[in-house]
């Protein structure tokens, strides 16, 4: 017998396993709403016009090579991100008390988190919004924490925040919980808490000695305007809490597959910096050793150079913008079709995903009938669609909830 014989195959992650239907899928008017991956109106991907600019100009700079980045990342990237994240004039990041270590995208930046809070600080519960990112609970128990908890968020008869129920859940939490925060663009439900909800979130987790974690992967992708993203985050440093922050690149910048993200720590005193990069270096040693430099490199020259930071600025609104259009334009079809319900909630929510609260037999409907690719709980990328495909999908929408 073979040594592997009692090994099972688990479900696929569905995500990944729609977007290979998709890719093999010959019908012609297939369309792809699962991928959280920006499309241009013409549904191709897009590399933002100063990214390639950099690029080209590493490409020609023979002084660059291939060789290891510290453990913790390229420093001029960490410091524009966190930079980015915090705002530069930041009283953390002005006496000293804030600093970013380079990961490998926001996967990483949580999943090297979660490793720390569990074997540094032995903390072992963790809570999410129910529902969340698919991969929340896989990274924080992957990484040793044993208890899963979900806070209530989504209020499926009012399409909204469910914040009397999250607050309750808050308020059972034991002490020392890292409590995962969407800080904007909340994946799946596009729906974000108020800056007042926010104040009433940061009471609870002060009182109850809760521990914030921010995941940021949308920033500047919701609003178009990445300062007004960060808002939350800002926030909470303003009232002094010791919190962390992960974020990513792979939306904002178009960076994808180069696995870019920023585990920014803010603390509230400088001597406590140097024993947690040092735990944070044995940790990533362990792990991955060190993180890539492509595109490190790239976010860096962009965020400090001013000419392809307002560029960049730029993009955010290029691509929050087409999303935003889309959704007006699916929200007006759907109701001039006079498809059943109400669609007014497209409109409402924010980011990259609309929850469209269609049930999961009218997904298959519209996988297996109409060959359009959706997660099973009605989320939809609102990068997938465009004004070549909006009325067939709509009419098709219409066809599944009719
Ligand atoms: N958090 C959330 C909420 C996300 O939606 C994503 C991307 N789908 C991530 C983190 C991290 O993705 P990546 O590892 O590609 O940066």
């Amino acid at each position: 017998g073979s040594r592997f014989s009692k090994l099972s195959i688990q479900p696929p992650i569905e995500v990944f396993n729609l977007m290979k239907a998709y890719q093999d899928d010959p019908y012609e008017k297939k369309v792809n709403l699962s991928a959280g991956a920006y499309r241009t109106d013409q549904g191709e991907p897009w590399v933002l016009p100063c990214v390639r600019k950099v690029e080209a100009a590493m490409a020609a700079d023979t002084s660059l090579n291939h060789e290891y980045l510290p453990i913790l990342g390229l420093e001029a990237f960490s410091q524009q991100a966190t930079a980015l994240v915090l705002g530069g004039d930041n009283p953390a990041i002005v006496n000293g008390l804030a600093f970013g270590v380079q990961t490998l995208s926001g996967t990483g930046a949580l999943r090297v988190a979660a490793e720390f809070l569990c074997r540094q600080l032995g903390f072992n519960v963790f809570y999410y919004s129910d529902p969340t990112w698919g991969n929340h609970g896989l990274v924080f128990k992957s990484a040793g924490f044993t208890t899963e908890r979900k806070y209530r968020y989504w209020d499926s008869e009012k399409r909204g925040i469910d914040f009397d129920g999250m607050i309750a859940d808050l308020k059972d939490a034991p002490p020392n919980s890292v409590i995962i925060l969407h800080a904007c663009a909340h994946n799946p439900t596009g729906c974000d808490p108020t800056l007042d909800q926010w104040k009433q979130i940061a009471q609870v987790i002060k009182e109850k000695e809760l521990f914030p974690l921010f995941d940021i992967a949308y920033q500047g992708f919701a609003s178009g305007d990445a300062d007004k993203d960060a808002l939350v985050v800002r926030y909470f440093t303003s009232l002094g809490f010791e919190l962390i922050i992960c974020q990513s690149f792979a939306k904002n910048f178009g960076l994808y597959n180069e696995r870019i993200g920023n585990l920014t720590f803010v603390v509230n005193a400088q001597e406590v910096i140097a024993p947690i990069k040092s735990q944070l270096s044995i940790i990533i040693r362990a792990m991955y050793s060190n993180p890539p430099n492509h595109g490190a490199r790239i976010v860096a020259t962009v965020l400090s150079n001013p000419e392809y930071n307002q560029e960049w600025r730029e993009c955010l609104k290029v691509m929050s913008g087409r999303i935003r259009e889309m959704r007006e334009l699916l929200r007006g079809k759907l109701e001039s079709l006079g498809t059943p319900g109400t669609w007014d909630h497209i409109t409402t929510q924010i980011g990259m995903f609309s929850y469209t609260g269609l049930n999961s037999k009218q997904v298959e409907t519209l996988v297996k009938k109409y060959h359009i690719y959706l997660l099973r709980s009605g989320r939809i990328s609102m990068c997938g669609l465009n004004r070549n495909n909006i009325d067939y999908v709509a009419n098709a929408i219409y066809d599944v909830v009719v």
